[in-house]
Formats: structure tokens, sequence, C-alpha cells
């Protein structure tokens, strides 16, 4: 600050000069306007209208004026700092504004977004499927049997009819639990539940056996080492092939419908004899796909029947070995596969997808929990 001196002359002092102050003015509000935001404008706040300012410092020169010089000054330097505080007030207001606009923007809640982000479980389509092909047993009165996924081999072949010597015990198609002295094998099929079941419960039996199944084949498009297996067991005096049938095709209107035709062919099981495969007409075409000229049938390939599974009647060995009069009693038994069922049934060409647990493979089945 310059010393007070009575013949000072106002134009002396520099900062006073009208030049100098329009210049000052200027500068703040080119600044302002140029403010990008509100930190930024608190900065040009502090530049050009706090006490360090030059207009604030010229401001303080005033003193320094002779008297009659002190009013004009005065006046000059007060029209400048007023520009400057209205450019401030509403340059602050626009900006304000501005910030508002992009809250309301940036900030918004959409509330028809989903809340429930993690999606909910459900039942594997293999489970629903074998859940509901059971079902039709017991629609019929049967019960659901289950038993052990590791089993003695005892249940799961001697019992069964299977000779030592049978194929199927060796260990290119069986689990086998270590040590192998222990005789427990990862069972091969639900049938050493129907054992079990003859075991431990009353004459007559009706059961149908849902279950896990294991064999050691590779995993590819029509082969899994797990799989799952649906078997239905009767046993009651003077059972006949004829309730055989009627128990599959009751299954058959269950599953698909009315009006469908099943088919026996001659088979082998050690546990059943007589033994059959099952077919059941294909519920896409009803056999129409076998007419010279008719639309190819991907579901049966065309042949007119979809290969269902396996039956027949109870070897009288498998009663015997649970302890049963086979003059007395008579029984048919019919297994079949649910990873097969779900592959013809819904059109899946890949057994892998079943098992490799990716949600896009389950959720066109639905979401039953
Ligand atoms: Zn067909």
């Amino acid at each position: 600050m310059s010393a007070p001196n009575k013949s000072y002359d106002p134009v002396e002092v520099s900062s006073l000069q009208p030049e100098e102050l329009d210049r000052a003015r200027d500068e703040a509000l080119e600044a302002i306007a140029g403010a990008t935001g509100l930190d930024d404008l608190k900065q040009v706040r502090l530049a050009h209208a706090g006490d360090r300012s030059p207009l604030a410092l010229a401001n303080r020169e005033i003193g320094a004026l002779p008297p009659q010089a002190r009013a004009e000054a005065g006046k000059r330097i007060g029209a400048a700092r007023g520009a400057v505080s209205q450019a401030l007030k509403a340059r602050q207001a626009e900006l304000e504004e501005e910030r508002d606009q992009r809250v309301l923007v940036e900030e918004t809640v959409d509330v028809t977004l989903p809340w429930d982000r993690a999606p909910r479980g459900a039942r594997h389509p293999i489970t629903t499927l074998q859940d509901r092909m059971a079902d039709v047993f017991v629609s019929l009165g049967f019960e659901v049997a289950e038993g052990p996924e590791i089993e003695a081999e005892w249940f799961n072949f001697d019992a069964l009819n299977f000779k030592p010597d049978h194929p199927a015990r060796t260990m290119q198609d069986t689990f086998f639990v270590e040590a192998e002295e222990t005789g427990l094998v990862m069972r091969t099929h639900t049938s050493p539940v129907q054992v079990r079941s003859l075991l431990t419960r009353e004459l007559p039996v009706y059961v149908v056996v849902p279950g896990r199944t294991f064999r050691t084949d590779e995993l590819d498009a029509t082969h899994t080492p797990v799989f799952h297996q649906l078997e239905g067991l009767v046993v009651d005096e003077g059972i006949t092939m004829a309730d055989l049938r009627g128990g599959i095709d009751a299954f058959v209107k269950g599953m698909f419908g009315e009006g469908l035709k099943t088919r026996m062919r001659p088979s082998y099981f050690p546990f059943t004899e007589p033994s059959a495969e099952v077919d059941m007409q294909c519920f896409v075409c009803r056999g129409a796909s076998v007419e010279l000229g008719a639309p190819p049938c991907r579901t049966c390939g065309s042949e007119g029947w979809i290969e269902l599974g396996g039956c027949g009647m109870v070897n009288p060995r498998v009663l015997v070995a649970a302890g049963i009069d086979a003059d007395r009693y008579s029984g048919w038994a019919f297994g079949l596969g649910v990873e097969r069922t779900l592959m013809f049934r819904h059109g899946v060409e890949d057994m892998r997808d079943m098992v490799e647990g990716d949600v896009r493979f389950a959720l066109p089945f639905g979401t039953e929990i």
C-alpha cells in the first residue's frame, strides 16, 4: 500500500487508473464466464473477488488518494466490483442448475429394474422328469422305494441272477469300491432295490424305484458314467405278462398321452424271464413318418417307434433269493433311463448338456422348485 499523500494524483496510482480497473474487471468477467464447474468458480471467486484480488488491492489504495479524488475512484472500483459480484452470482446459479440437471440424469433410480438380481435356484430337468415319471406309477398305487448308491455286490449282481463270470461284473463296466474284497460297487442299475424291497416289505409289493446309477462309460454325447434309472416292480399272486403290458401302457399314457401303441421285442436280462425290450409308438409323428413320402420325424428317426426300456417277468431265482415262494408269487419289472427319456421327449441331442450345469440348458424346462 502506498503511503498517504495529500498532493497525490490519482492517475499516478496505477492500479486505480480506469484502464487498469477495466482490465481487472474484464479479466474477472472472462474467468467467471469460463468457469466450467462450481469448484472452478470457487477458485475464480478467490482470485478475482477475494481479499488478494486486483480489485480488492486497488480498493485499499483509495486511502492513499487525496480526498477530492477518493470519491471518483471509489465509484469506479465499486462499479467494477459490483459487476464482478453480479457475474459471480449469475454464473453460480447457472452452474448449480447444470449440476442439478446432471444429478437428475446420473443418479436416476430406475424403479423398473429388477431388484432380485440373484436368480433363484431350481431343480434340474433330470430330477423333475424323474419325479414326473415316478408320479405316474404312484398314481397307480405304487410306493417309491430307494436304496444306497454304494451297493453290496450281492444285491447288485448275485441276487439278481448275474452269474459270477457275467461280463457286467468286470471293472470294464462297473466301478468297484476299494478295497475290492469289501464286495462293494457303485450300483450299476436300480434293480438291487428290487431285492431290498422284497426283503423288507410285506407282499404284495408294488414299488417304483428312481435313482442314480454308475457305469464306467466315458462322458460323450450319448454316454455318461453317472445316469438315472427308474423302474417299477410288482410281485403279487397271479401276476402275468398281461399285467406287465398293462403297467407299461399306463405309464406311456401317463407320460405321453392317449392312444399310443406299445410293442415288446424278445430280449435277455438275468433277473427277468422272459425278458423284453419295450418300444412305444412315436408320440410326435405317431408312426406316420414311416409312410412313403411322409415328412421325416427327428424324434423317432422316421422309425415310427421309440425304444423305451427293458422289462420282463421277475425271474423266479430272484424271488427265491429274496426268500419268496416262487410257486405262489410272480411279478414283473420294467426299467428305463431317465436321461434317454429326456433326450427323446425334449429333443436333447447331447448328454453332456445334462451334466455340465449350464443354466441356459436347464432354464427352458422351467424353474420348478
Ligand atoms: Zn416320429
